[in-house]
């Protein structure tokens, strides 16, 4: 049986609003019996149903997986995983130049707490949620059954620090075959991609409009590639006619995908080097030799309390590269904090630029690309945020 929550009076305006959370400060019933993971329903203070969702005591308690009673099960995961399918279809995705997208993207899928990302053969699931790792069986089935997917492996992977407070257990398992890495390719371009020794689920598939975007950009520049990873902006300037690419990152292992993926796209020498470094120290020495920056550094901000310090991090940031970039210089500037804001991450690089007394135009607004799609009740899905600018 379906145990139910009951809403404070007047509370029910979110959710009829399709927002997907239902913070605790909007339920009154005290909450007994119901355990972390579990389906229930909500419903508002005069008996009306709302929602059903997974339950988990903490700030947002309730993650809404329907606005309908009906059954949490196969058929339901079946559809709303279709439906994603379609979506992404009808963005072109795959294809036979890209074959690597994220096929469920939480909230932005209906399904909060749920990851699935696509690597040609290969799915890799994420849950962030105990309600989700709970379901993880059953959505692996149905993977399975999708026959256009044509998975030959699954790839359990909840080792992550950020579930950890969900109560969701730390494991990696395969749950299809047993391969651990194979090449994908992005807009023609390869990639080798280790989603067992890889960072999230192996690859950031987020950037590849972003990484599209900069290869008009890099025509006989010298380009500066920050919090590289595995490469994904550098190869495609190398590819995009860079005179001269140098790729930074402070992770070992991030440096040597790096290096492979350059040599996997490239038959001829390119001019690339990758340097093992971190970010902060190489722009205080290097930043001025370039004319194409890219700042893509990992979430500064986890969590809504670390955000002044987040913003701090920014701020320094962006006032290196555009303190020194040479003049004429491009920058694209990233932040993937959820809890930084579009409006708070643009202010925080007007800051940046102040300071310098440079002239700075924005060129171009980015963001997450479409396979990671934002629900239009749940605007906080909109996590990555970009500018282009040109500094005079
Ligand atoms: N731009 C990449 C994704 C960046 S992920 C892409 O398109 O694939 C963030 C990267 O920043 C990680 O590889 C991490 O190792 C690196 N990193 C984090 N802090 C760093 C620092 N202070 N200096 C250099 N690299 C850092």
């Amino acid at each position: 049986m379906i145990r139910s929550l009951v809403l404070k009076p007047a509370k029910e305006r979110s959710l009829l609003n399709f927002h997907p959370w239902v913070f605790s400060g909007a339920v009154g019933s005290p909450v007994k019996d119901i355990s972390d993971g579990e389906v229930v329903d909500v419903m508002s203070f005069d008996g009306r149903f709302l929602a059903r969702g997974h339950y988990h005591l903490g700030s947002i308690m309730v993650r809404v997986l329907s606005y309908r009673q009906e059954p949490i099960d196969g058929d339901f995961f079946m559809s709303r995983i279709q439906s994603a399918r379609y979506a992404r279809i009808a963005a072109g995705l795959p294809s036979d130049g890209t074959t690597g997208y994220r096929l469920i993207h939480g909230e932005g899928d209906g399904l909060p707490g749920l990851v699935i990302d696509i690597y040609g053969q290969a799915a890799i699931i994420q849950a962030h949620t105990l309600g989700m790792a709970k379901a993880v069986s059953i959505i692996s089935e149905v993977l399975s059954d999708i026959s256009e997917l044509n998975l030959t492996t699954i790839y359990y992977k909840n080792a992550l620090s950020n579930s950890k407070h969900q109560g969701v257990a730390s494991e990696n398992k395969w749950l299809l075959g047993t391969s651990e890495a194979d090449i994908i390719v992005e807009n023609k371009y390869k990639f080798y991609v280790d989603w067992v020794k890889g960072q999230k689920t192996g690859f950031f598939l987020d950037q590849r409009e972003n990484r599209l975007l900069l290869s008009r950009y890099v025509p006989g520049k010298k380009v500066l590639n920050t919090f590289c990873y595995s490469g994904g902006f550098s190869v495609y300037a190398l590819g995009s006619g860079a005179v001269q690419v140098d790729s930074v990152d402070s992770s070992a292992k991030a440096i040597e995908w790096t290096n492979q993926n350059v040599e996997l796209n490239f038959q001829k020498e390119k001019p690339h080097q990758a340097y093992e470094a971190d970010v902060f120290d190489f722009l205080k020495t290097r930043a001025g030799d370039y004319d194409v920056i890219v700042l893509d550094p990992p979430a500064f901000a986890k969590r809504l309390s670390a955000v002044n310090q987040a913003v701090i991090g920014y701020r320094n940031l962006n006032h290196e590269a555009i303190s020194s970039i040479r003049p004429g210089g491009i920058l694209f500037t990233f932040s993937c904090s959820q809890a930084v804001d579009t409006a708070l991450f643009r202010k925080t690089i007007f800051s940046a630029a102040a300071k310098t007394k440079r002239k700075v135009r924005i060129l171009h607004q980015l963001t997450q690309g479409p396979d990671h799609p934002v629900s239009i009740y749940h605007p906080e899905g909109e996590y990555l945020k970009g500018l282009v600018l040109e500094i005079e």
